[in-house]
């Protein structure tokens, strides 16, 4: 297909298009329209300057000065590649463009640019940029697809994924007080970006609003990395767990108790934190559990330990699974608090978050879509939370996953080349394409 049609034909271009793809045209094809690796990674380093530090990376919390002016570039780009931007009443940069059927449910597709204190350059950035990028192939071919557009950058994922929490459940008073990295309240960040904290219901959709929603982001680990494949089909953000694990001993004295008669509470914290390790690596699957804060009373050098309060945490993409890995944890935990004479009890201080699933629908276009464009790929989970799962309850949900190199993240180091960027545009681009073509219908 020579470009000349596929800017003529709008609609049936993309019809074309995405027909042309199933033939197995790679991205190769000088013909199809393709996202450019080098206006990426120049769009990259322009909102790099927005915070940047003297390491290399940026503090560009949400809601600061360096926020805001992010935030700013963001929309020109979004104008300059022909979309119709607002900012909802949380503070969420949406830039529509209009399907030509606009009844129809909008595709939605960001991350986001708030970054952590002295984060880095790619994470939330590159769906940003990337989603951009989709906007900017489609209007220089002049593809019109029948579903609208919606492309967004969610407000302060990194505080709390405040944005996309306030597009599908909404935000609670507590939350709203929330003191933020930026010295402002939620509340008052909100306003501060443009949104109306007291009008915050407007920014809810509802189930049927949308499509579907997709996120390219950073993989935040090495795995893609590491096996050098170019593209993560993400499984689902894992759902996280945590206790505060309780171990009672006797604090006694160091120097005149007999180790035969001790009941040594930090003695038992050490044996169950080799078990919490041992269980999570001896399941199959990609569960992770770690103790990652101790705490022994009375901490003194000559006083055996007569109370340990650790932490417990796990993860995993099924809630079955976390919790097969805890009954095993607190199986050998009885074992071991039988043989030291110290009781252990689990208190689980919140369900802080539960499993978030994508689409297999999503995950199954993705896929295919790599496929197509010769990348290799992989199914994997997502450790990291993102604006997604939020997403997940509102409508099928998917989620693309770049490489990072070294796996770096939330540093100044943090580092995806422009190629893989690149790459990840246009798996996104087409998944677009795939959707406004009906393949969620597909059975
Ligand atoms: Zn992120």
């Amino acid at each position: 297909m020579k470009r000349a049609n596929f800017k003529n034909t709008g609609l049936l271009a993309a019809t074309i298009c995405f027909a042309n793809l199933a033939a197995g045209s790679s991205a190769a094809d000088s013909s199809m329209p393709v996202a450019s690796a080098e206006r990426m990674a120049a769009r990259i380093v322009a909102l790099s300057q927005f915070g940047a530090n003297p390491e290399g990376g940026v503090s560009r919390v949400a809601f600061s000065a360096a926020d805001i002016q992010g935030r700013e570039y963001i929309k020109s780009l979004m104008r300059s590649v022909g979309l119709d931007v607002r900012v909802d009443t949380a503070g969420n940069i949406i830039g529509r463009r209009e399907g030509s059927q606009p009844d129809l449910p909008a595709i939605m597709f960001g991350s986001h640019i708030d970054s952590v204190p002295n984060g880095g350059n790619f994470d939330g950035d590159v769906g940003v940029i990337g989603a951009i990028e989709v906007a900017q192939v489609l209007q220089d071919n002049g593809v019109r697809t029948r579903h609208p557009l919606e492309i967004v950058s969610f407000v302060d994922e990194e505080g709390g994924l405040t944005g996309s929490r306030a597009m599908t459940v909404g935000l609670t008073d507590s939350a709203l007080e929330v003191m933020s990295h930026s010295g402002l309240s939620i509340r008052d960040g909100i306003r501060a970006v443009g949104g109306d904290p007291q009008r915050l219901g407007g920014a809810i959709r509802r189930p049927g609003d949308l499509l579907a929603f997709i996120e390219l982001h950073i993989e935040q680990g090495a795995l893609l990395y590491e096996q050098g494949i170019n593209i993560g089909v993400v499984e689902g953000i894992v759902g996280i767990r945590w206790w505060d694990v309780v171990i009672e001993g006797f604090a006694n004295h160091a120097g005149t108790t007999p180790m035969n008669r001790r009941r040594d509470a930090l003695v038992s914290a050490a044996e169950l934190t080799l078990v919490v390790n041992r269980i999570a690596n001896s399941m199959d699957g990609r569960q992770v559990a770690t103790v990652g804060r101790i705490h022994a009373e009375p901490g003194a050098a000559n006083v055996i330990p007569g109370r340990v309060v650790m932490s417990l945490e796990i993860r995993d993409l099924a809630a079955g699974k976390m919790q097969r890995v805890f009954a095993a944890i607190e199986a050998e935990a009885r074992e071991i608090a039988q043989n030291h004479e110290t009781p252990i009890h689990f208190d689980e201080i919140e369900v802080a978050s539960p499993p978030a699933p994508t689409a297999e629908s999503m995950r199954r276009i993705i896929a295919s879509v790599a496929e197509e464009l010769d990348l290799t790929y992989v199914r994997m989970p997502s450790g990291a939370g993102h604006d997604a799962q939020d997403m997940t309850h509102l409508a099928p949900t998917g989620m693309i996953f770049v490489p990072s190199v070294a796996g770096i993240s939330h540093s100044p180091e943090e580092y995806t080349a422009a190629r893989d960027m690149a790459n990840g545009a246009d798996v996104l681009l087409r998944t677009v394409l795939a959707l406004d073509d009906g393949a969620l219908d597909l059975p």
